[in-house]
């Protein structure tokens, strides 16, 4: 499939980028690893009379301590999030999760950025931010702002990003010695995920659940479960309370609501939930 015709401008610059964007209009769009934009204009979902591509944004990729939280730079590829240091000492889900996406492929060429501004419910990196309880640093035309990881997942790839805006940075608290796991259940190895969840215990608990509804959503019956004492299977028989999951080729809402109750368990299971 050929996209509709477009402009095409390379960013040399976030302030060019933010000026490129402003001129644009909503007809513009942000171009960072295209693994998702770009399959979707083949498909002529979208059709963005202006590209601005960010890709090259090297000031953008890094992922570096911050006190007790770690922060990644939104154009961080998947593959060095995955081969991060940091990120496997102090917040070892992130990385983890980033090597469960897609093939080397994807993984060299796709951004923590990318996949957050997306919003897709199948993505697996909103889930482990929602889970982790991150911060996205955001900048537009009216300076900079902050949007807590809960509140950033508006619909169905819609998200509280104005047009106008980059997301810039991901921030996640540390996690120290906190249990966590990531359960990605498909069919083939490199497949999206059926239904995938991400777990973290300790001090500040949080479930993550991809493919489980029209957004990336946090399982609150869980962790509410969790914090009234409910034991991991219990907590996770909460797993699709209130959830409205998708139905497709792959799997029925009923399949995925069961799916998730047992990936729940075994997520707060290998976790060491109680
Ligand atoms: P792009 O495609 O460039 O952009 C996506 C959207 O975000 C666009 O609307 C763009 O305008 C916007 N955007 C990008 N960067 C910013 C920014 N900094 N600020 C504001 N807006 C921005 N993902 C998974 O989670 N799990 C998988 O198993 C998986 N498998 C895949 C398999 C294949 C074959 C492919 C092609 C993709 C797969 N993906 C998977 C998606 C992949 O991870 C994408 O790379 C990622 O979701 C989007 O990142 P990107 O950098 O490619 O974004």
């Amino acid at each position: 499939m050929i996209p509709a015709a477009f402009e095409y401008r390379r960013a040399s610059s976030l302030g060019e980028a933010l000026q490129l964007l402003s001129d644009g209009g909503d007809e513009a769009k942000l171009l960072a690893g295209g693994h998702s934009l770009l399959p979707l204009m083949k498909l002529r979902l979208a059709a963005p009379s202006l590209l601005v591509d960010i890709g090259r944004l090297t000031d953008l990729s890094y992922v570096r301590e911050d006190g007790d939280r770690v922060a990644v730079g939104a154009l961080t590829r998947h593959r060095d999030l995955e081969t991060s240091d940091v990120l496997r000492s102090h917040a070892p889900l992130l990385a983890h999760v980033a090597g469960q996406v897609g093939d080397p492929q994807v993984r060299h060429r796709g951004t923590i950025g990318g996949s957050i501004a997306h919003g897709d419910p199948a993505s697996d990196l909103p889930a482990a931010c929602l889970a982790l309880g991150a911060t996205f640093m955001v900048e537009g035309p009216r300076g900079k702002r902050q949007i807590e990881a809960g509140d950033f997942f508006q619909g169905f790839l819609e998200t509280s990003l104005e047009p106008d805006e980059v997301l810039v940075e991901i921030s996640v608290p540390k996690t120290g010695g906190a249990g966590w796991s990531f359960q990605k259940f498909n069919r083939r190895a490199q497949d999206w995920a059926i239904v995938g969840v991400a777990a973290v215990t300790g001090a500040n608990p949080g479930i993550g659940l991809v493919n489980m509804g029209a957004t990336p959503i946090r399982a609150t019956a869980v962790e509410s479960a969790l914090a009234s004492g409910a034991s991991a299977s219990e907590a996770a028989s909460h797993a699709a309370d209130g959830l409205d999951p998708p139905e497709d080729l792959n799997a029925s809402a009923e399949y995925r609501r069961h799916l998730a109750q047992v990936l729940v368990r075994r997520a707060l299971e290998e976790a060491g939930a109680a």
